[in-house]
């Protein structure tokens, strides 16, 4: 298995890859992404818009809907150390049971994430309904309220009884982490938590789910494409480029020493207020065609280093340092 790089994982994903089958031809989304997060860690996935990073952390709990389809690949949960689930041999109704209870998201915008038609108190009462901790929706109401003065929603007595569009886009992603947290969350995937909402909420969010993190042991799946938060929020950061994933380190050693082409090309085009500059670096080029993928590396057009190697052979992700793997000829051992 590629991906065994954990010690005590909570969940591994072993050569996956996912197609999505449109009128324009076959979009390789996925292309033989392996990694592990292990339980209690954030781990962060961080690339471009359209690298992958959020149709990987759907396809952890199979979420892939047509014309979406997951090819091939393991996907292994491990909801205590020992004990293994795999996510591909569920059925539907299995796999229910461990989403929105084992495993939940907190989505990107929390205003599509909640039902416009329910209050916030019926929103996350249902989610325990749903997964048999209670049997009635009147049931929920002080967990409910005991769960969104944990995220510190103010007067969470009245705010159950609110309608989402009564609240700011704040309080609506809190609710949305109450939702989350409702039944018994080992993991929690945050596909970009905080990218719908001004910088100051954006800073009480992540304060908010850093906490909650800390007080319920949880581990931390945190899809994002904003380099400011992998350096603070996580443990371990996956960087993918065009559905493949392309280097991994622990989240200091990855700023401290970047090592492929593209993780440099992204740190640069961070700007850094210490630092004067004529203008923001970018990468150039454009981020390929998944109908029609680069052959070999897929970074390749876009690389100052291409070799002819990189033109034909994809390079395997290899291990450099401590924890620090790359998918790079520069660095293969050929
Ligand atoms: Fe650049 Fe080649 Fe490395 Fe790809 S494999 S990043 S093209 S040097």
């Amino acid at each position: 298995m590629k991906a065994n790089r954990c010690r005590n994982p909570i969940i591994v994903v072993d050569d996956l890859y996912v197609n999505f089958y449109t009128y324009a031809g076959v979009v390789k989304a996925i292309d033989g992404v392996s990694f592990c997060i292990e339980r209690g860690e954030t781990y962060c996935l961080v690339g471009e818009t359209g690298c992958g990073k959020s149709v990987t952390s759907r396809a952890l709990t199979r979420l892939i809907l047509p014309p979406g389809k997951i090819e091939r690949g393991r996907i292994l949960y491990y909801p205590e150390p020992g004990k293994v689930v795999d996510i591909m041999k569920l059925s539907e109704e299995e796999l229910r049971m461990i989403r929105g209870d084992e495993i939940t998201y907190i989505f990107q915008d929390p205003g599509t994430a909640l039902d416009p038609l329910y209050t916030i108190g019926y929103q996350i009462s249902e989610t325990m309904l749903v997964h048999g901790y209670i049997n009635k929706i009147r049931k929920g109401v002080s967990r409910a309220i005991q769960l969104l003065k944990e995220t510190l929603i103010p007067d969470p007595e009245q705010r159950i009884k609110s309608y989402p569009h009564e609240l700011s886009g704040g309080m609506k992603q809190r609710a949305v982490i109450a939702t989350s947290l409702a039944n018994r969350p080992r993991l929690i995937i945050a596909d970009e938590p905080t990218t719908a909402l001004d910088a100051t909420v954006q800073a009480q969010i992540m304060e908010l789910l850093r906490n909650l993190k800390k007080k319920r042991g949880l581990t931390i799946l945190l899809i994002t494409h904003n380099m400011g938060l992998v350096a603070e929020m996580c443990d371990r950061v996956g960087v993918m480029y065009a559905g493949q994933l392309v280097e991994e380190a622990p989240t200091e050693e990855l700023f401290r020493n970047p090592l492929h082409p593209y993780t440099r090309a992204l740190l640069r085009a961070v700007p850094n207020p210490l630092r004067r500059i004529e203008k923001l670096e970018s990468i150039p080029g454009t981020v390929p065609n998944l109908i029609y993928p680069p052959a070999g590396c897929r970074f390749h057009p876009r690389c100052a280093h291409v070799m002819d190697t990189c033109k034909r052979q994809k390079p395997e992700l290899t291990r450099i340092g401590n924890k620090h793997y790359v998918s790079c000829w520069l660095y293969s051992r050929r």
